[in-house]
């Protein structure tokens, strides 16, 4: 099931990747935007630290508040509401270790599809974690939701829900109208991963249930080392780095214009950039091609409502090792799953909440597009995929029949 929100003309100037270069890997990180790039070698050519009353500091402030402006722009918030991070990673480890500090929570409940950054968090702290379900579909059980909580009212705890907008890996929408209503306004808060929902899909922070919000810069264009922590005025005690008292005492640290400006240009940029219903034909374009290749192509989360700029698919037997190598050795970047640190990658947990088997989630590729994918960029990858599969489908045959004749 595909969510469009939005629909935009593709701005037929915009660079595109060569043909050896293929990038299809937007949900691990967008490439720069120009408007993004331009405003931080501006911003590098400044002098001072944004915290000086004097005019070298008054430039570099008007250029973290003019960022901040943009930012709550898109997400649909108050500037004050932004609190300026390194990482999306950083907002998330604060909301979670300084909000179980400021608040004292019992229980964090995450969902199981949540990303590494909150389950970590969680851990973190002194309060019991608990995961939710998830569903086959890809969707957080709101049943199972429903009883955790209960289950802590009972005991008379108090709880901080964590639950993604967008699941990175999947693409399923999670519905957090459900989960707001839930967490509802008891003694329990609730933090929104909205990494990749950002610039996609409508967002309304200040009008939304939810107490918090985690974003970042480089999945919408704009550069990796900054993101942001929306917070409501109630969560304004939630902080774990007091340092300076910059970012009105919510995250000290002297702020970097440069990265800031870079948030603030991409997201003035990207929704204009991004045009959700033409990623999703491609993607469907993809998923058509895959499955005329292959009728048993396992589609993860595709009875869920998925934000259309990616698929998570399985051709069982291909092992996504062989199939991300052959790809990347033709220079097509894919993914089989959230990208970590070690550069290596391991078995999905999200697809593991789901409750997919071992041997199908070794076969689990993500293809992610966004601003600068072209149709000839998912041909390319078609082809590529089909090449190998029938090189791996004649290989089988040939061993199968060897180790008849031996
Ligand atoms: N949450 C989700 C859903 C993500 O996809 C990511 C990045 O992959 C993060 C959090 C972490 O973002 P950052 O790289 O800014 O720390």
């Amino acid at each position: 099931m595909r969510t469009l929100s939005r629909s935009k003309q593709s701005d037929p100037k915009v660079p595109t990747m060569s043909n050896s270069q293929v990038y299809l890997d937007h949900n691990a990180s967008a490439p720069l935007l120009a408007e993004a790039r331009t405003s931080m070698i501006q911003a590098m050519a400044l002098t001072g630290n944004p915290s000086s009353v004097h005019r070298h500091g008054r430039t570099l402030s008007n250029i973290v508040e003019g960022a901040r402006r943009s930012v709550a722009s898109i997400s649909g918030a108050q500037p004050e509401q932004i609190v300026f991070t390194g990482s999306a990673t950083e907002a998330i480890t604060q909301a979670i270790v300084g909000g179980v500090h400021a608040f004292n929570f019992d229980r964090v409940i995450v969902s199981g599809g949540e990303h590494s950054a909150v389950s970590a968090a969680a851990k973190l702290t002194e309060a019991r974690v608990e995961t939710a379900k998830m569903l086959a579909s890809g969707l957080i059980d709101i049943a199972d939701l429903k009883k955790r909580l209960q289950q802590a009212d009972i005991a008379g705890h108090r709880v901080l829900v964590a639950v993604q907008m967008v699941n990175n890996e999947t693409g399923v929408i999670q519905p957090l109208a459900e989960v707001e209503a839930l967490v509802g306004d008891r003694e329990h808060m609730l933090l929104v991963d909205a990494v990749q929902g950002l610039a996609k899909l409508p967002m309304t922070f200040d009008f939304d249930a939810c107490d918090m919000m985690a974003i970042s810069a480089h999945k919408i264009g704009g550069p990796a080392g900054v993101g942001a922590l929306l917070v409501k005025n109630h969560c304004d005690p939630v902080r774990i780095i007091p340092g300076g008292g910059q970012e009105r005492g919510r995250r000290g640290g002297t702020q970097s214009a440069i990265l800031m400006a870079g948030f603030g240009a991409a997201a003035k940029t990207y929704s204009a950039r991004f045009d959700l219903q033409r990623a999703a034909e491609l993607i469907d374009f993809l998923e058509e091609r895959l499955l005329a290749l292959c009728p048993d192509l396992v589609i993860f989360g595709k009875d869920a409502p998925r934000i259309g700029s990616v698929s998570n698919f399985a051709l069982p037997g291909l092992k996504n090792s062989a199939l991300m190598m052959g790809l990347d050795l033709a220079g097509i970047s894919v993914s089989s799953g959230s990208a970590c640190a070690s550069g290596k990658t391991s078995r999905s947990h999200v697809l593991a909440a789901m409750g997919i088997d071992d041997e199908l989630a070794d076969c689990a590729i993500r293809i992610s597009v966004g601003w600068n994918t072209q149709q000839h960029e998912i041909e390319l990858a078609v082809a590529e995929i089909s090449r190998i599969y029938h090189r791996q489908k004649t290989q089988g045959k040939t061993a199968a029949q060897n180790g008849k004749a031996a």
